[in-house]
């Protein structure tokens, strides 16, 4: 593992075979039989243990984070607490993971909502602790048993949270993390015959393989994939809160809710523009440990290679500075003579690039921001109410934000329309997307003839 900012070694960890992932697998089967026999408040209990082990080691967490990551420190914190704070709402869903008793003639009828298995988390390195979160607390929760496969470049926080686990006292095997190579590890626990769900969070490319490869054994499939998500801003809008320029730098653009796409009508284009460049320049980039940086670096050398590519040093663009190497940097940019059909306005960049387009009105502004193959996130912002309620309702998004900026609440879904992926993560249904229905009949008129 690279510290991304220094280019210096953090850690080497050993990746997992086919065969290890095998092994993790018959481990997990005979260790989740017991935990979904327990009672839900038990497991509650235990979960809450667990919040508690993961709070004294925030700091822990958030350090490994920034060091692994290159995450700013605050928000390494953010990430911590936030898995405490998943921890807390899972073990209050196990109590609360209810069936139905629906009136039939002739008897009762029963639902149970029974846990699956062993669920598979492939991981990415963008927020890893968080998405390993999110895919691994609420199948726990339900009853299931997890096996997680962090990214390569990012395993070491997953690896800490298992350790957690255990000294919470969660039982042996029930959350194991296998590092490895996607197309090894990844793939073996994707075909594998006794992981009954995957979770994947990671690019649209490997996630229509995952599906593709799930589909042959009719296995259910939650996809979070890419985003390329819309910031819609009208005239009426407050500029300055609409155009915070970290709505599309934080996590150093590498965040699959970030709005790269600045829709702003056009009468207030100039301003808009003249804003984000006073505002760029205004960015503090450089070590992520330190309190006052505003951006980091990038996750890897690849990563700085492919965002490279897509911003050629003679575009007209607004841009920040940032630090020489070592450590991966790239400036905080705002491409400014991009046309809506052009790649680096359509295809997902992943680093702290935007694009600023114009747009005429309420119905130019639905078409441009309907216009990717992607809907996962993005802002609206005006005064006029109406319109906030028609532009909401007519986007192709599955979260949006009105007035704010804000994507992830870990209490509310979230997920993607189109390419950006399938299912919905977090939110009240958290549980129950890793759970199967069982509906049972009682007859109370005997044994039929
Ligand atoms: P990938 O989608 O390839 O990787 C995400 C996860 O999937 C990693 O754990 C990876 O393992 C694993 N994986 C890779 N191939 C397979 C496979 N065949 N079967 C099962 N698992 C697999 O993303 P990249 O890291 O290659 O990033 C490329 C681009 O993807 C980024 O530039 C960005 O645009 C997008 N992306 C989007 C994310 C999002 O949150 N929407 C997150 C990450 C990336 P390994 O670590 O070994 O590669």
């Amino acid at each position: 593992m690279i510290n991304p900012a220094t280019e210096e070694v953090v850690a080497t960890v050993p990746a997992a075979d086919a065969h290890d992932i095998d092994r993790a697998v018959a481990r997990a089967v005979a260790a989740q039989r017991s935990w979904a026999a327990a009672a839900p408040a038990d497991r509650a209990r235990l979960l809450r243990r667990f919040a508690d082990v993961v709070d004294t080691h925030a700091e822990e967490l958030a350090r490994l984070e920034v060091r692994e990551a290159g995450h700013l420190i605050g928000n390494a914190r953010w990430e911590a607490e936030n898995a405490r704070d998943l921890l807390l709402y899972a073990a209050g869903g196990a109590e609360r993971l209810l069936g139905r008793q629906i009136p039939v003639p002739g008897g009762w009828d029963v639902t149970f909502q029974e846990p699956l298995g062993v669920v598979g988390v492939i991981a990415p390195w963008n927020f890893p602790m968080p998405i390993a979160a999110w895919g691994s607390f609420p199948a726990l929760a339900a009853g299931n048993a997890v096996v997680l496969k962090p990214a390569e470049t990012t395993p070491l926080t997953a690896l800490r949270l298992a350790g957690l686990a255990l000294d919470a006292g969660l039982p042996e095997h029930l959350f194991q993390v296998l590092p490895g190579h996607g197309h090894i590890a990844g793939r073996a626990l994707v075909d594998h015959p006794d992981v009954a769900k995957i979770v994947f969070t990671g690019s649209t490319t490997t996630g229509r393989e995952v599906m593709e490869r799930c589909a042959r054994h009719v296995k259910p499939v939650t996809l979070e994939l890419g985003g390329k998500s819309p910031n819609i801003v009208f005239a009426d809008a407050e500029l300055t809160a609409a155009l915070d320029p970290f709505s599309f730098l934080d996590n150093s653009g590498q965040d699959c809710c970030a709005r790269t796409r600045v829709l702003v009508q056009e009468s207030v284009y100039e301003e808009a523009r003249a804003f984000l460049a006073d505002a760029l320049a205004a960015v503090v980039v450089g070590d992520p440990a330190d309190e006052k940086t505003r951006m980091g670096p990038l996750i890897s050398r690849r990563q700085l290679e492919r965002v490279r590519s897509h911003v050629p040093e003679d575009a007209p663009a607004l841009r920040g500075s940032a630090p020489d190497g070592p450590g991966f940097w790239f400036p905080p940019t705002v491409l400014t003579g991009e046309r809506p059909h052009s790649a680096a306005a359509r295809e997902e960049i992943f680093g702290p690039v935007a694009v600023l387009l114009p747009f005429t009105d309420e119905e130019d502004a639905i078409r441009l921001a309907n216009d990717t193959p992607y809907g996962l996130a993005g802002s609206l912002w005006t005064r006029d109410l109406g319109r906030a309620l028609r532009v909401s309702r007519a986007v192709r998004i599955g979260n949006l934000s009105v007035n704010s900026h804000s994507s992830v609440r870990y209490w509310t879904p979230f997920g993607g329309f189109k390419q950006s992926g399938l299912g919905r993560e977090l939110g009240p249904d958290a549980l129950t997307a890793f759970t199967e229905t069982k509906n049972v009949f009682i007859s109370t008129e005997g044994p039929s003839q």
